[in-house]
């Protein structure tokens, strides 16, 4: 491709623009990161490292451990929550402005009591733990019927968002659906209405039949680069089974789940010398969760460039690298 390309990006209706004269390899646009460092001293002050639990909320749910680890992963409350739970999801009208409490869950999941570790480094029964504790708080929030939509998230490092070094997942849930979502929900819905299948199914099944784009499959799931991915190295990761909920994976599925999840973290993290990265797991709201066009997915995107004027003010992206090839290079082609 000599020239630049837009992609329609069917999951949410918007065009991304693909700049190849700004094309380089993924790894070239990584800046190097310095060596981590982490001192003695970073270890006594963490707030999640064993041992400083005194400065912790209290602890919500645990996954022991065998040997002498006493916890594996730990859920605790968030220390600054934007959201809680003890307010009315009433609206209050200020003239033509409208305001509601801050009404929703949230809470912190450790992933593991060492400080050094990340899923990347972790191993697949590590993280196995880590998906089962995603799944038992995932039910728990839904259990509130005044929660609409509960977002399972990973910042990792600073340019992602990542205050804090130790390994550690949040969960938020909130009482409202923001537009985007339902634009999404649109989208797949106007895809069913069209042609009466799944829009995820129907890409999953051309991903698997064309393999341009596809870096890793297992029983249940495929991981793979989408056709008009905003960023370079963006992954998604998907259920093969129709599932609009999260909360319905089954104990197989979490076991693939945490297989492809953990491989395709290790191979970013040694491909692209451990960038930084969010990932968010894309699931139903409330009121979707049985619907024939929504489709689940976790959702990773490395931070190895930075949104500009013109993406803040249009939305629209700009990706450097075309998915074909990030698809290559993450295959280690
Ligand atoms: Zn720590
Ligand atoms: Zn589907």
């Amino acid at each position: 491709m000599s020239s630049s390309q837009m992609r329609l990006n069917l999951a949410t209706g918007e065009w991304v623009i693909y700049a190849p004269s700004r094309r380089k390899r993924p790894h070239d646009v990584q800046t190097k990161k310095p060596i981590e460092n982490i001192s003695p001293k970073d270890l006594e002050t963490c707030p999640f490292c064993p041992g400083n639990e005194t400065v912790l909320q209290s602890g919500i749910l645990e996954f022991p451990a065998s040997g002498e680890l006493q916890w594996q992963t730990r859920v605790i409350s968030n220390k600054y929550p934007a959201l809680t739970p003890q307010d009315s999801t009433q609206r209050v009208a200020h003239g033509i402005y409208l305001t509601t409490a801050g009404y929703g869950r949230q809470e912190v999941i450790i992933e593991s009591p060492n400080h050094a570790e990340t899923l990347a480094t972790l191993s697949v029964e590590q993280v196995e733990i880590l998906i089962e504790t995603y799944h038992q708080r995932y039910l728990a929030f839904m259990e509130d019927p005044e929660i609409m939509m509960v977002t399972i998230f990973r910042n990792h490092g600073s340019a992602a968002g990542a205050s804090l070094r130790h390994p550690h997942s949040q969960i938020i849930a909130t009482s409202i659906v923001p537009r985007n979502r339902r634009w999404q929900d649109e989208e797949a819905q106007r895809y069913f209405d069209h042609w009466n299948r799944c829009l995820y199914c129907d890409m999953l099944e051309f991903e698997i039949q064309q393999q341009k784009r596809v870096i890793g499959e297992n029983e249940s799931f495929v991981a793979f680069i989408p056709f008009a991915a905003e960023v370079s190295c963006e992954v998604w990761l998907m259920p093969k089974r129709h599932q609009a909920d999260f909360g319905s994976i089954s104990h197989t599925e979490k076991k693939d789940f945490a297989e492809i999840l953990q491989g395709v973290l290790a191979n970013i993290y040694h491909k692209l010398d451990n960038p930084d990265y969010n990932y968010v797991i894309n699931s139903a709201v409330r009121y979707k969760t049985e619907e024939p066009h929504v489709h689940w997915y976790c959702q990773i995107l490395p931070r190895l460039s930075t949104k500009a004027g013109f993406e803040i003010g249009s939305r629209i992206s700009i990706n450097p690298s075309l998915p074909e090839e990030d698809a290559q290079f993450l295959r280690g082609e």
